[in-house]
């Protein structure tokens, strides 16, 4: 294990393995360089950039588990290559994420958190604060209608929205309207939900022609990746009203927040808490304590992704 993680995953994982936790050697990269021939398997959670380069310093590595449904920062194109499996932390957290994204609508559209600091800087005293948008008779338009797109939408049509989505293909088994072109779904929706992967498939797929079409009326939420989001033309959008505003969990190089957001009122920033709470954390930290213990007894791994499907075994050592 490269950094801490949960305690729940340190202390599951050190008492039925051989966990070296690196991150407590006095020269990390010296007690990395002398393990590194021995492990069979890494956990690593968002903060890991595991990349060919750092991987390929594991001559016996069989498994990669993730803490995360997004695994944008494993090089899983080399794991495949390699037969080494990935694991991730899909189904457990859809929820959670689908909460903060609704929550995210609800701040963005009804301007809580800035009515929040009109009464806490003691405004209220001269004056109510000013009226907001609504959900009323809007359209919710998802970028990837996945299991957390799926999880948003039935949240949204709750709110009584219409939804209708985009991705990479149709989905037969859906009722909501599929707009074939990102563009389309932006001119046809007042509120865009992205939550696709990151990664370079999706790298800028928001970008100044998506949010010129979203229009001076719409709304962006952000819910994925940072990288999926043009940060530079969201700011340009933002200020020029080209856009009416924007709700952001994650942001392009996090934790770094650019000051032109922070600068800006008709923007709600979060710090990346999208499936930030006890309950879910530790469900995705047993997942990946539960596929670690698979590898170790020899068993399929529980999730692994897709371009890493499970083969019928792991990698000779
Ligand atoms: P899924 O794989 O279930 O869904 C992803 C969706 O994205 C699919 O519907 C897919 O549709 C669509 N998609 C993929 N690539 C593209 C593309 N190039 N263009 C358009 N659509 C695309 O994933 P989850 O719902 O489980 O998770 C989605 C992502 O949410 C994670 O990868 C992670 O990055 C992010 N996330 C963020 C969290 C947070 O804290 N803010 C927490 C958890 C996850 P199709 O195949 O039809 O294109």
């Amino acid at each position: 294990m490269p950094k801490p993680m949960a305690p729940l995953v340190v202390e599951g994982l050190a008492r039925a393995t051989d966990l070296v936790k690196l991150w407590e050697a006095a020269d990390p990269e010296a007690a990395l360089a002398g393990v590194a021939g021995d492990v069979g398997a890494i956990a690593v959670g968002g903060h890991v950039r595991a990349d060919g380069a750092f991987l390929e310093r594991f001559p016996k590595l069989q498994l990669v588990a993730n803490f995360g449904v997004g695994y944008d920062a494993i090089d899983a194109a080399w794991a495949e290559a390699h037969g080494v499996v990935v694991t991730n932390t899909p189904g457990v957290l859809d929820e959670e994420v689908a909460d903060t994204a609704l929550g995210l609508v609800l701040a963005t559209v009804r301007q809580l958190p800035a009515a929040e600091r009109h009464l806490r800087a003691g405004k209220w005293i001269d004056g109510a604060f000013p009226l907001s948008h609504t959900l009323r008779g809007r359209t919710m338009g998802i970028l990837g209608l996945g299991r957390i797109g799926k999880a948003v939408a039935k949240r949204a049509e709750a709110f009584g929205l219409t939804v209708i989505y985009h991705g990479r293909r149709q989905q037969q088994d859906v009722s909501y309207r599929y707009c074939p072109t990102l563009v389309g779904l932006a001119e046809a929706c007042d509120i865009l939900v992205v939550i696709t992967p990151g990664g370079a498939e999706t790298r800028n797929l928001v970008d100044a022609e998506v949010l010129k079409a979203l229009g001076p009326t719409g709304i962006l939420i952000n819910v994925a990746r940072g990288s999926v989001v043009d940060e530079d033309a969201l700011v340009e959008a933002l200020r020029s009203k080209t856009i009416l505003g924007a709700g952001l969990d994650v942001f392009a190089e996090e934790p770094k927040v650019p000051p032109a957001l922070l600068d800006l009122d008709h923007v709600v920033l979060l710090p990346h808490v999208g499936s930030a709470s006890h309950h879910t954390r530790d469900a995705m930290g047993q997942l990946v304590v539960d596929n670690i213990l698979c590898w170790q007894a020899d068993r399929p791994p529980l999730t692994p992704v897709a371009e890493t499907p499970w083969q019928g075994r792991y990698k000779a050592m």
